[in-house]
């Protein structure tokens, strides 16, 4: 299969204004694509080599070795290509430019171009992108610039813009994975009908590319019978959250498993014979940043063959107490990681299986689950079951909350213990439920959002980038709708690192998932999620979360917590879910706190 269609509809995918055209433009693209590279191709329209949990390198070529890759292609010198850069702010463009340019030469002259005549082949491309990935050590920067100039030179222009996008870690034409499966329902199995086996086997099995594969080649009914893989990241199931005991209860029936929520972070931990692997909530692969998890996971629980989760806390060397989330930051900036492991030790807090030898646990009522993970456990100083209690009513949940607290947990998660108490991979249902600390604030709890657009600042913030247009995500249309404009809570050095964190993925239009009624200075590619706290949620004429005949939903006074790099633009807070905080918030007032104190 030839490069030259791919770049041609990313060309296409580009100038798209709505999510419909989105997943029907996709859809011809993968018709058109060879079962054999339809793997390679999804991945690549989402900017990617492969999965993020395979932990392999990405390409991340600097700006600087893209300059000389380009400069050594066309024969030109360094400062002729960076002041195009200047004057065009593209490089992608850039090398457009002087290809189309070059082409217009060499057909004037009758010579033509043997090198441009499109003949790139998609595994060809891919296997050069990978050897320029994975060329490390001395004599490795040649090897890429050398491999990067051979693919330049016998791409056409459109390719050459891509390719540069790609390396340059640019391509963001903001497909997200919802898009991906909608469009795989609608080419391999006729309409979107199909979605939902096509999205229970990629809960399992969260590697998109072979999924793609395995419909492609093997059809749809075929994804019926996968179960998880050791080794494959399953997607995680996530809660709702309540702010009222006697309302949780009422949702749980009267019963349920009361975990401790630790405040840390959250661990898939696979083993496969010798080889154990951690994912992290985004299904990244942090393995080796905790080697020493590794070692307890291997001595302390029985098996060989299972995928079981919990939170990974940091402790106190000497007292061995819960201590705050970020000292596990600290101990990802130490470069030896000996040393972090001392200064820095952890915990691990389990809490559920997904499979054990190799039997399918997903489909398991919870107590199940944990009694398997209970049994395999030989729990000692380092690897603990989670501090649980079954309540069977109210004032047990309440109790067992403030000692959660008392205990430096961030509050506790209720979970069903119901019959149907499946692990519902891949979504937020109310199957479990959690229940946290007050903030000293109206909203009771944060919210993450995504940054779609951003303004410039006045004054002494004049010229940079000083408050960003913030959307939650409705995952049934699959697109962004805003919510506020966040203007604080930014310290000094913040600020300074989102000039570059926005001029990365800024875009000349509204990107096709985002639905805003603001304009902001910048459009942005989705993908930064922050933390935001806000007085209260209101009704605005300005934004188009939930939006109806009185207006939308917006958050009043929002002030930015941190970034959420642990999460992607799908992990944000749903509209859904901004609504229920409204409708919480409606309620209190009307009625006054069931519990002030919670
Ligand atoms: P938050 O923003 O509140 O951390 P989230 O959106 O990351 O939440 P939620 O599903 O809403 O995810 O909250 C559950 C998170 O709490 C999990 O991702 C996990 O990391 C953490 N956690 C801590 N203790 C437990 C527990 N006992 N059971 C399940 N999750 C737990």
């Amino acid at each position: 299969m030839k490069f030259k269609l791919i770049a041609e509809y990313f060309d296409k995918l580009e100038k798209i204004s709505s999510r419909i055209q989105l997943t029907s433009l996709l859809s011809e693209l993968f018709k058109d694509t060879d079962k054999e590279v339809l793997d390679k191709v999804v991945y690549l329209i989402q900017g990617r080599l492969w999965p993020d949990f395979k932990g392999l390198p990405e390409i991340g070529m600097g700006e600087k070795f893209l300059v000389k890759a380009i400069a050594m292609a066309f024969g030109q010198k360094e400062d002729e290509i960076d002041k195009l850069y200047k004057n065009i702010g593209d490089l992608g463009e850039v090398v457009f430019t002087i290809k189309n340019k070059s082409k217009a030469v060499n057909i004037l002259s009758f010579i033509g171009n043997p090198n441009e005549s499109g003949e790139l082949e998609v595994n060809e491309v891919y296997n050069e992108l990978v050897k320029i990935a994975t060329s490390t050590g001395e004599g490795s920067r040649d090897v890429k610039i050398r491999t990067f100039t051979g693919l330049i030179k016998k791409a056409t222009p459109l390719e050459a813009k891509y390719l540069v996008r790609f390396v340059e870690g640019r391509l963001r034409l903001g497909i997200g994975d919802a898009t991906v499966l909608d469009a795989l329902a609608i080419t391999f199995g006729g309409s979107t009908d199909y979605r939902p086996i096509i999205e229970r086997a990629y809960n399992l099995r969260a590697d998109l590319g072979d999924i793609a594969k395995i419909i492609s080649t093997e059809g749809p009914e075929k994804l019926k019978n996968i179960s998880p893989t050791p080794g494959i990241p399953i997607r995680p199931m996530l809660a709702e959250r309540l702010s009222d005991p006697n309302e949780i209860m009422e949702k749980m029936k009267g019963k349920a498993l009361v975990d401790y929520k630790y405040d840390g972070e959250r661990a898939q931990i696979h083993r496969k014979g010798d080889q154990v692997y951690i994912f992290s909530r985004r299904m990244e692969n942090i393995t080796d940043q905790y080697i020493d998890i590794i070692d307890y996971v291997k001595q302390n629980i029985v098996g060989d063959n299972f995928i079981i989760e919990g939170e990974i806390v940091p402790v106190d060397p000497q007292s061995s107490e819960m201590r705050p989330f970020q000292e596990l930051m600290h101990r990802r900036r130490k470069n030896d990681i000996n040393e972090a492991i001392k200064e820095y030790p952890v915990n691990l807090f389990l809490f559920d299986l997904m499979l054990f030898n190799d039997e399918d646990y997903t489909i398991r009522p919870l107590l199940e689950r944990r009694e398997i993970l209970e049994k395999s456990l030989k729990e000692n100083d380092k690897v603990h079951m989670a501090s649980y209690i079954i309540a069977d009513n109210v004032d047990k949940l309440r109790e067992y909350f403030y000692q959660a607290i008392s205990d430096g947990a961030e509050g506790v998660m209720v979970k069903s213990i119901g019959p149907d108490s499946i692990y519902q991979a891949g979504s937020r249902g109310w199957l479990w439920i959690k229940l946290k600390k007050d903030y000293q604030s109206e909203m009771a709890d944060t919210v993450d959002l995504v940054v779609v657009g951003a303004f410039y600042g006045k004054g002494k913030r004049g010229g940079k980038f000083s408050s960003l247009l913030m959307a939650a995500y409705n995952p049934e249309r699959d697109i962004f709708e805003t919510v506020c404009k966040v203007a604080s809570g930014f310290s000094d050095q913040e600020l300074d690192d989102l000039q570059k964190k926005i001029e990365s993925i800024k875009r000349e239009e509204r990107h096709p998932r985002v639905s805003s009624e603001m304009v902001p200075d910048v459009w942005v590619t989705p993908s930064l999620v922050a933390e935001i706290i806000g007085a209260e949620i209101t009704i605005s004429p300005l934004h188009t979360c939930c939006k109806g005949d009185r207006g939308g939903l917006s958050i009043r006074f929002p002030r930015f917590i941190r970034w959420r790099d642990d999460k992607g633009p799908e992990d944000a807070t749903t509209n859904q879910e901004i609504m229920e905080m409204y409708s919480k918030q409606l309620k209190r007032v009307e009625e006054k706190p069931v519990d002030e104190n919670i």
